[in-house]
């Protein structure tokens, strides 16, 4: 079933959806973007229509929802620990194809790589979530969703295209339905996806990688450049590592709470271990890493790409380092073609 609204009703449907469940979208904050005066799309509560963001992408992934920065694990007390309860309220996200289908990735970290005990902290905010699609047709400048095969999916609940003042549902759920009767008109709307994007990425064929590969003079360019800020991983929405932290309060020796914190296998210290040791100490060394991970390595594992092309770290990048770029520079290796003019 598709319907089709206009904004002020689609705001009455989300004020009553709002009663049941915390909406997030992408939302702009004003003047604190990476540049002085520049702003941010984050996604963020939302209480009403007007706060969404559905024509631009969004600088951070929808991934600090389901997987926040700082997340306290438990409080501890003398001998007891105490775990944080979450509250009742579900979620909706208004998400993109591509964010959907990282989704998928996180699963497979959070819930398959763990046997029978998927991440309890993960799963308790994942099953707290509908999902309603951002219809997206054109994509942006540095997408690449088609090449990693992430830009179509029917993993939502309701499908959403904002045109003129106007909003069309397509329904994959009927549990919505009662919130929408007796509202809009019947369309045939059907949501569509990016066919083509401007960036096209070469994917490497996995048997074709070799060892030698690793010790390729191509890494060595992201030694000179990558200044190891971590920006990159903290943007992705399938970068999935965080270190621990245990915090103790003031003036009480014996009570605290162990966090985990998002960590980025980018910058200093992150392969650190006892004894001096490190596993990969030069930035070169680091990229190379990351781009095993999403495109051998994960795939070699779960069967499918850690990577969803939303071109959100080539964006980022304060050293303009194109991490599609690494990835067709790795599969002109694999096919054994130079890879000279980068
Ligand atoms: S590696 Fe880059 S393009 Fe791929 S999902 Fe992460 S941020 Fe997006
Ligand atoms: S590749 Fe770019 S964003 Fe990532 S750590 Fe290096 S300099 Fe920072």
């Amino acid at each position: 079933m598709s319907i089709e609204l206009t904004c002020s009703q689609f705001d009455e449907v989300l004020k009553e959806l709002n009663k049941e469940y915390t909406i997030f979208a992408p939302v702009k904050h004003e003047g604190i973007g990476t540049y002085s005066g520049t702003d941010i799309v984050r996604y963020s509560e939302i209480k009403d229509v007007y706060s969404i963001i559905h024509d631009e992408k969004s600088d951070f992934s929808p991934k600090e929802i389901y997987f926040p920065i700082t997340q306290t694990l438990f409080y501890f007390f003398n001998d007891e620990e105490v775990v944080p309860q979450i509250d009742d309220k579900k979620y909706i996200i208004l998400m993109r194809p591509c964010d959907i289908n990282s989704l998928s990735i996180l699963e497979s970290v959070f819930i398959k790589n763990g046997g029978n005990n998927g991440d309890y902290y993960y799963k308790r905010l994942r099953d707290k979530i509908k999902i309603f699609m951002l219809e997206c047709r054109e994509g942006f400048d540095s997408c690449f969703c088609v090449s990693m095969g992430m830009n179509e999916t029917n993993n939502y609940d309701i499908a959403l295209r904002f045109n003129d003042n106007k909003v069309s549902c397509h329904f994959n759920n009927s549990e919505f339905d009662k919130y929408f009767q007796d509202k809009g008109k019947k369309t045939d709307f059907s949501p569509e996806f990016v066919k083509s994007n401007q960036v096209k990425v070469a994917v490497p064929d996995i048997n074709k990688i070799t060892m030698d590969m690793f010790q390729d003079d191509i890494w060595s360019e992201y030694t000179k450049r990558c200044i190891a800020c971590g920006r990159c991983n903290f943007v992705c929405p399938t970068c999935t590592c965080w270190s621990m932290q245990d915090i103790k309060y003031d003036g009480q020796p014996n009570a605290g709470e162990r966090r985990r914190v998002w960590a980025s296998c980018h910058v200093d210290g992150y392969t650190d271990m006892a004894g001096g040791h490190s596993f990969r100490r030069s930035n070169g060394e680091r990229m190379r890493f990351k781009v095993f991970h999403k495109v051998y390595d994960f795939k070699k594992r779960f069967g499918y790409n850690m990577c969803t092309g939303c071109g959100r770290c080539d964006e980022v990048c304060p050293e303009y380092i194109s991490y599609s770029n690494s990835v067709n520079k790795l599969a002109k290796l694999a096919e054994g073609a130079n890879t000279d003019g980068k």
